[in-house]
């Protein structure tokens, strides 16, 4: 490291460079372009090494970011990218989506005053350079047990449990409904944040790892889940959370109204070519005037699907200020970057329709805040007469997801709580009601991150090698 102490004030914290607006408003490619080998290693140097390192303690897997700070400013990629991998599974995708600025960036010593040190974009910026340089996890010295587990779900919270058994000598079958890995981060984020090939480029390392996936497989419907107790020493379930949220608002089911994840998610596989299905037929917004509802990352990555597709008008509705909108910031300047409209401090009431049943428009009211609650969170209140109407051909709920019932898990003895997660308490090693069943990630915790997801995973992983005693 530097030994100016004070590097962190001669030298600015930088982002990455973005595409040019041109291509971000009709391309799925991701926006940012990287950093180079010599922003990295500058931006690593303006870390202080603070004895306290509270971005490790707030980064949910607890990623050991000063050291792997120092190697890289060091130059020692290989080092680092075997250390990023102690402790998690897909740092490469945690370096591009985590919103850092709540996790370790906005614990960073520095952000107040000087800029957080870039940790996200260093994370990633290791592990895509020593994939170039041909790393992949050494895995020799693993004593095979000769055990196995099946894991339902190839979203992050089975692959990081795939990712620690494997590494201790078991074999996981990861099932999957979905043609490719990934869970959301494949058919939920989009691709202009995070490119798909990340993903393609994980399912061969981890399957050169020892991992094996049974694609295009639906536990309850392709496999029973009583076969896969049969045959697997243990089961993890990482299934995600998939009922979306509506608002019960007038005429919600009319032509035009649409849930934000099958409209993402149709929207990925029409990128990758994979066949459309029943319960996700690819939705155009091409020259309509779109308005999404809701004020999350998932209204974000609805914007911003939309221009790319050629939307005449965009609108994201949300019913607070700026200040209190639950997504990332960042996401948010970039939405507004790429030409999407925001209306703050509206509420929609109804959906107005035409003679045919198609939307024409949202019926919404104005908002202003009101007293904080007990969380301290400002409510907003309805201000009297404030009624209009937001002209639309296309609506988006994006109100966020709860837990989707899954009968063939509680005909197993696994129970669930009363807002349908399954009970898998963290200090029981993630273990269900059905010993021989784990769980973790959305399904567990409500939908939450990709980080969060990977650090259950990784965790019920440690209680599944306890039960096996490994
Ligand atoms: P999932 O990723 O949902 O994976 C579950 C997998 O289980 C899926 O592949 C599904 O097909 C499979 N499955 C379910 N049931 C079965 C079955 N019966 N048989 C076989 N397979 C089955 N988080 C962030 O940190 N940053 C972001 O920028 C971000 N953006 C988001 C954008 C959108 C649109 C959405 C919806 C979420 C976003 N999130 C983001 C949240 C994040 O993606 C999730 O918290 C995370 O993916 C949860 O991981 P998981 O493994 O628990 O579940
Ligand atoms: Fe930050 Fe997420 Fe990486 Fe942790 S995993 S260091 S929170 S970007």
């Amino acid at each position: 490291m530097s030994q100016n102490v004070y590097q962190f004030i001669d030298l600015q914290r930088v982002d990455p460079p973005k595409k040019s607006l041109n291509i971000r408003k009709i391309e799925f490619v991701e926006i940012y372009e990287g950093f180079s080998a010599s922003q990295s290693q500058a931006q690593a140097d303006r870390c202080l090494a603070c004895g306290n390192p509270y971005c490790e303690w707030r980064c949910p897997v607890h990623n050991y970011i000063p050291n792997w700070l120092k190697l890289v400013n060091e130059g020692k990629i290989l080092e680092a990218v075997e250390l990023s991998h102690q402790t998690n599974s897909l740092p490469e995708v945690c370096g591009r989506v985590c919103p850092q600025d709540r996790l370790c960036e906005g614990s960073c010593t520095l952000n107040a005053e000087f800029g957080a040190v870039t940790i996200g974009n260093i994370e990633r910026y290791i592990t895509d350079e020593a994939f170039k340089m041909g790393w992949k996890p050494n895995l020799s010295n693993v004593e095979k047990t000769g055990l196995r587990v099946a894991i339902i779900g190839a979203g992050p919270a089975g692959l990081a449990c795939a990712d620690v058994l494997v590494r201790n000598g078991i074999t996981p079958v990861v099932f999957d409904r979905h043609p490719e890995i990934g869970g959301l981060l494949t058919f939920g984020i989009p691709a202009f944040k995070l490119d798909k090939e990340v993903l393609i480029n994980r399912r061969r390392i981890f399957t050169e790892m020892g991992v094996e996936f049974r694609l295009n497989t639906e536990v309850g419907k392709t496999v029973q889940l009583a076969d896969l107790i049969n045959e697997f020493d243990a089961v993890f379930v990482g299934a995600g959370t998939y009922q979306s949220m509506r608002a019960g608002l007038e005429n919600e089911d009319a032509n035009g109204v649409y849930d934000a994840l099958p409209f993402l998610i149709a929207n990925t596989k029409h990128i990758m070519q994979h066949q459309q299905t029943e319960d996700t037929p690819y939705i155009d917004m091409k020259n309509k005037r779109v308005v999404v509802l809701g004020g999350g990352d998932t209204a974000m990555d609805c914007v911003r699907t939309s221009i790319r597709q050629g939307a005449t008008e965009v609108t994201c509705a949300y019913r607070r200020d700026e200040a209190n909108m639950p997504g990332s910031k960042r996401e948010v300047k970039n939405a507004k970057e790429e030409g999407v409209q925001f209306q703050f401090n509206v509420q929609p009431l109804s959906i107005e329709v035409n003679n045919s049943g198609q939307v024409t428009g949202v019926k919404m009211v104005r908002t202003e805040l009101g007293e904080p609650d007990a969380k301290g969170r400002r409510s907003p209140v309805i201000v009297e007469g404030s009624e209009f109407v937001l002209p639309a051909d296309a609506v988006v709920m994006a109100f966020g997801f709860k837990p989707h019932a899954m009968p063939w898990l509680a005909e197993h003895g696994v129970d669930f709580d009363d807002r349908g997660r399954i009970i898998a308490p963290e200090i029981k090693g993630y273990q269900t009601t059905n010993a021989k069943i784990f769980a973790g990630g959305d399904a567990v915790r409500g939908s939450d991150l990709v980080v969060t997801a990977i650090s259950e995973g990784r965790k019920a992983a440690e209680g599944i090698l306890d039960y096996l005693e490994v």
